[in-house]
């Protein structure tokens, strides 16, 4: 079928297309999409600093509504309103255990710019697009995605306010919810407020850390973490940033979350730890080698934690219930533009001014 997507080809920017896309194989499941966040790893992609075979058709925080099914797939029908996440094999060691964010086959179903067999599912003028991002590839009007990873979800919230919970807002929550499990009162500090560094502010939040310290180099970034819990906020670029975090944890932070990726910024996430203290690393570094302070050598734990440890199956629903009782606002980082508006979308997020820029790709019926 046609569909129409925002490719990459030679430039840094995206182009639209027409392009083919296949009718979904048995175990497929097509959707037409509603609704796309834009994720740092769109971004690490359209600038190359994440290889990835071009013409490029990204795009992993989808969410529509399915429009066919394969012969295969029992629990899901057209018509229904879905949340696109990450796939996996559902069969590996991993998935068999619950831990699907580290399937073995996580790179193959998630990153290969194919399907699972080698095959292409999307070409441009008869050559293969680079697609199957994350298994669904939803900066077009229609993805072809897998059961893994279609959420069914019954709320009657907006799918544009809804796709972000696929990739960003889950890897950030579960980080907290899942990963440090903080005790209620206990010391925290996250670094970096992109999507995930907010949405570990908001898990903090919820369970009752404190102080919940935000820092960060945008004022308005450290403006919107206040208003979703943070209790002290600290410009990054301070030049006694680790004295400001001392006076505030006393004997350190039990908890620390890293979310930019910056060595330097790493290196602080652990020196600010109290002993025995935890850091999550979130932010993918630039660099291979990542500098620790020796001061970690007093029992700290240094976690890494892919898509905040979530099956998108459970914590997608979960979420979006804690949503529903108040507690965890995640729509106030989102900011919605038109489809046609997505090289503005993305110039939005690197400058800071906009946290989750979601793309209206379809019109839902009333
Ligand atoms: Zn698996
Ligand atoms: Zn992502």
């Amino acid at each position: 079928m046609r569909i129409e997507g925002a490719i990459v080809r030679n430039s840094n920017e995206f182009e639209f297309a027409d392009l083919e896309l296949d009718s979904p194989r048995s175990d497929e499941i097509l959707v037409r999409i509603m609704a796309a966040g834009i994720c740092h790893t769109d971004v690490a992609i359209l600038e190359g600093d994440i290889p990835w075979p071009r013409p490029a058709l990204l795009g992993h925080e989808g969410a529509g509504i399915v429009a066919a099914v394969g012969a295969d797939i029992e629990d899901i029908r057209p018509g229904d309103r879905v949340v696109l996440s990450f796939a996996s094999c559902g069969t590996c060691e991993q998935c068999s255990a619950g831990a699907v964010s580290y399937c073995m086959d996580f790179a193959t179903l998630n990153f290969s710019g194919r399907r699972r067999d080698g095959s292409h599912s999307c070409h441009l003028d008869g050559q293969p697009v680079g697609a199957s991002f994350f298994s669904q590839s939803s900066f077009a009007s229609y993805a072809l995605a897998r059961r893994s990873n279609v959420v069914k979800v019954s709320s009657d919230l907006p799918l544009a306010m809804l796709a972000p919970l696929g990739c960003g807002i889950q890897t950030g929550a579960g980080a907290v919810l899942n990963r440090l499990r903080p005790a209620p009162g206990t010391s925290i500090a996250v670094f970096g407020l992109g999507a995930v560094g907010l949405s570990a502010i908001l898990a903090a939040a919820l369970i009752g850390c404190y102080p919940i310290v935000a820092i960060d180099l945008h004022d308005q970034r450290l403006d919107l973490a206040r208003e979703l819990g943070a209790t002290h906020v600290l410009r990054g670029d301070c030049a006694a940033l680790l004295d400001e975090l001392r006076s505030i944890s006393g004997n350190g932070f039990a908890y620390a979350v890293e979310a930019t990726g910056l060595p330097g910024v790493m290196a602080s996430a652990a020196t600010c730890l109290r002993k025995t203290g935890e850091v999550v690393l979130l932010g993918v570094p630039a660099s291979r080698e990542i500098p620790f302070p020796s001061s970690i050598m007093r029992g700290a734990t240094i976690h890494t934690c892919v898509e905040g440890d979530s099956n998108p199956h459970e914590m997608i629903p979960r979420l979006i219930d804690l949503h529903h009782s108040g507690d965890f606002p995640f729509e106030k980082m989102i900011k919605t533009f038109d489809f046609t508006n997505i090289n503005a979308a993305v110039e939005a997020m690197k400058d800071g001014s906009v946290i989750k820029p979601v793309l209206l790709i379809g019109e839902e019926a009333a």
